[in-house]
């Protein structure tokens, strides 16, 4: 079924122990739509600046993502900075330069209305419910957030929380969202807020689900060789909603599949810069990873 992605396209300045990366591919719906070609063909609706290289649209492209919602604007395109400490969990924006994101008025294209499953990307509250609103009668919704948001436009939050199916965010974000240090009692206060399912994101500790009819706990693919962490949250939800909208159910027992995606997805994302290593990967790279994380993690 199909799958929109709505968010930023960026150029990102990330710094590990390692190395330096000035201004490469990134932003949340890059990594998304990324993380999820290999199940479906991803929508892409964002904005870029008049100096987003063409040869990126193309590289998007030919991983088999749909570009047609991204429009170009007058100005630059957004850019992000990230410094990791050596223990990679600890992250500082060294800078945010909105540019041309900063006006972002989402227009889904005409035919894209009729979207099945629906991922709208770290934005204001105001953006992501504006642009979900224009999609017709979506299967189901995801939806990530940030601190920020969290901060400084809680009612747009939590008026976006009542038409979402679902919210993606990371253990810090929940305990600030709930003001509840425990995890477990943070995801049951988030399903009080409107949605029908959390996922809450542990970094290098895994991710969980929480439901109604659905609880489930998987831990990270253990990587040996983490390059570049940027994007994980993204590329896991780029997993999960292409495997969702591949089999078109979001039946419990596929939520449970499609956290195993996710987290396969999210383990190729930091292998490498940028998309390098996620945009090699194929619906079969993908399976022998996703039964490889199988055997790890069942009696
Ligand atoms: P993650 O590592 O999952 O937090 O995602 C990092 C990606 O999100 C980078 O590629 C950034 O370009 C993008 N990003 C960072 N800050 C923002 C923001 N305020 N709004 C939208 N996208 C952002």
């Amino acid at each position: 079924m199909s799958l929109l992605a709505i968010g930023t396209l960026a150029y990102d300045t990330v710094e590990t122990v390692q190395e330096k990366r000035e201004d490469q591919l990134g932003g949340s719906a890059v990594y998304f739509a990324v993380a999820a070609a290999p199940f479906a063909r991803p929508r892409l609706v964002g904005v870029v600046g008049k100096d987003f290289e063409r040869g990126d649209i193309a590289r998007l492209e030919s991983c088999g993502i749909d570009c047609a919602g991204v429009e170009v604007a007058e100005g630059a395109t957004f850019r992000w900075g990230g410094r990791y400490e050596a223990d990679w969990n600890t992250r500082v924006t060294t800078f945010t330069h909105l540019n041309v994101f900063e006006s972002f008025d989402p227009k889904v294209p005409e035919h894209y209305r009729d979207s099945a499953f629906v991922f709208l990307a770290n934005a204001h509250p105001e953006v992501q419910l504006k642009a979900l609103l224009q999609v017709e009668r979506p299967t189901f919704t995801l939806a990530d957030t940030m601190n920020l948001w969290i901060d400084v436009a809680r009612p747009a939050l939590d008026e976006l929380l009542r038409h979402v199916d679902g919210l993606i965010l990371n253990d810090e974000e929940a305990r600030m969202l709930t003001g509840e240090r425990n995890l477990i009692r943070a995801a049951q206060q988030v399903l009080g807020l409107g949605p029908r399912y959390v996922i809450l994101k542990k970094g290098e500790h895994g991710a969980f689900l929480m439901g109604g009819d659905a609880h489930f706990s998987l831990p990270a693919y253990p990587v040996t060789d983490v390059v570049d962490p940027t994007g994980a949250g993204d590329s896991f939800a780029g997993g999960f909603m292409g495997y969702l909208a591949e089999r078109g159910s979001v039946a419990p027992d596929s939520l449970r599949a499609a956290m195993l995606y996710g987290t396969v997805t999210a383990s190729f994302c930091v292998q490498g810069f940028s998309i390098e290593d996620l945009s090699r990967r194929g619906r079969r790279d993908v399976e022998e990873r996703a039964s490889d994380l199988k055997s790890i993690v069942t009696l």
